[in-house]
């Protein structure tokens, strides 16, 4: 079948059939003209008519290693002939025993034992039954309370969605959550001090009926990748030790250099009692994540059959999960991934603190693999101004899926240099049309 007639029987079935994510559907069908995307290699995307496209964002901040990384696809295709799937109820296996001892190596001092789970958002699920449940039997249960960021991004499942901020996300359930006290995140357009008193006071007036704290460190991606000093990080996990709370950091999207070391937490030396993993965690090829608790949590539900942690996803460990998360691990070592991306987040911030004196632009931001920018104009999720300069990079070939009125920027670690620059003048050219456009009108 030829690309043209191939590409509109996908989009045919697509409109017809498949309920998109994060997507009103009626628009979607009417006036979208979908990306098809029929191959993928390294930091580039390919359509059904073999056009590419830079992956800015390394398809929704996953694949860290880029697509197809040979070792990733190797390490899978030889896991595929040995064993594609056992339950990890009392079986043991070599790849979820050895990941789970590779993965307490590189983590934050403290953190001994994982808990696998499939994806963000059950990974943070995990993290909140986890602590509630700590409590309830070790003689705490009135401790059933959260504490998150106004504008924070934690998952999807209804457990999580408690913990989430971003209001449109959160509007149709806020009947049905879990408590959870949202406090001001320390960064734009709210003072730091500000957001520490905040913190402090909700600390000291509600300690006895808190479950735990649970934070993006660094970086709040999903709130529009907005950035604050890690030093908050160290207040944070000193409140929660002299109020006994524990500290869970959502390492979902952070984790793996994104923001420059292996964790965000690195960047303030703290360690959190439990620290939550996925997206690049498999390299972006399979749905697959960790949940890392300290000995202090576990041994809290050692003993009585009815103390155990009764919960369990079917694919929790999947053996071709786990290897090729083992072989991320060994790439990021052989391949000194992280020292590597070190120049690469230089250009990132180089050309994002270019942008900022453009008119129309209001601010620019990076750390690490990450770039960000503010359009002037409305904020919030379903501003559009973002939308312009995805539709004009789609054009010169890149991919820039934005956030509301935010421009943003998480390529693989390993882009090539020069698919790095093409990204950056792509942005920059399509950001200053869009920017001057809306400027001019105002
Ligand atoms: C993406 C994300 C999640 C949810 O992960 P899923 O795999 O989409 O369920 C949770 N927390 C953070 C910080 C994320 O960025």
């Amino acid at each position: 079948m030829g690309g043209a007639d191939h590409r509109e029987r996908v989009v045919g079935l697509d409109k017809r059939r498949v309920w998109h994510p994060y997507t009103e559907m009626s628009r979607y069908r009417e006036r979208v003209d979908p990306l098809v995307i029929a191959a993928a290699s390294g930091s580039r995307l390919r359509d059904a008519d073999g056009r590419e496209y830079l992956d800015g964002n390394a398809s929704w901040w996953t694949c860290t290693l880029g697509h197809g990384h040979p070792r990733l696809v190797a390490a899978l295709a030889h896991q595929a002939q040995i064993l594609g799937h056992t339950a990890l109820a009392g079986i043991a296996h070599e790849n979820a025993a050895e990941l789970a001892e590779a993965l307490c190596a590189v983590a934050p001092p403290g953190l001994e034992h994982v808990f696998f789970s499939d994806n963000g958002s059950t990974a943070v699920e995990v993290a909140m039954k986890l602590c509630l449940q700590y409590w309830s039997q070790n003689g705490r249960p009135e401790r059933r309370g959260f504490v998150a960021f106004e504008d924070a991004f934690h998952g999807e499942t209804l457990g999580v969605t408690a913990l989430g901020g971003v209001e449109v996300f959160r509007r149709p359930f806020r009947d049905v959550l879990l408590d959870c006290i949202h406090v001001p995140p320390p960064r734009h357009p709210h003072d730091p001090a500000r957001a520490r008193e905040a913190l402090e006071k909700t600390l000291r007036e509600n300690a006895e009926t808190l479950a735990a704290v649970v934070v993006e460190p660094a970086v709040q991606g999903a709130a529009g990748m907005q950035i604050y000093a890690p030093d908050y990080l160290q207040f944070v996990r000193e409140l929660c030790d002299r109020h006994d709370v524990f500290l869970v950091c959502d390492e979902v999207f952070t984790g793996y250099g994104r923001t420059g070391p292996m964790w965000a937490c690195d960047h303030a030396g703290i360690a959190p009692d439990v620290l939550c993993t996925a997206k690049g965690f498999s390299g972006g090829m399979l749905p697959m994540a960790a949940t890392l608790a300290t000995t202090r949590l576990f041994e809290g539900f050692l003993g009585d059959p009815e103390r155990a942690f009764y919960y369990g996803h079917t694919f929790c460990g999947n053996p071709l999960g786990a290897a090729v998360a083992r072989e991320v691990l060994r790439v990021f070592d052989d391949e000194a991934v992280l020292v590597h991306a070190r120049p690469k987040a230089a250009r990132i911030a180089a050309a994002f603190s270019a942008l900022e004196s453009v008119p129309g632009v209001a601010r620019t931001r990076s750390l690490g693999m990450i770039g960000a920018l503010d359009l002037e104009g409305d904020a919030g999720y379903l501003a559009d101004a973002g939308w312009r300069v995805f539709d004009l990079a789609r054009k010169r070939g890149a991919y820039l899926r934005p956030l509301g009125n935010v421009v943003y920027i998480t390529p693989s670690l390993n882009i090539p240099d020069e698919d790095l620059d093409r990204l950056l003048a792509i942005l920059s050219e399509c950001v200053c049309e869009v920017a001057s456009n809306r400027s001019g009108r105002g």
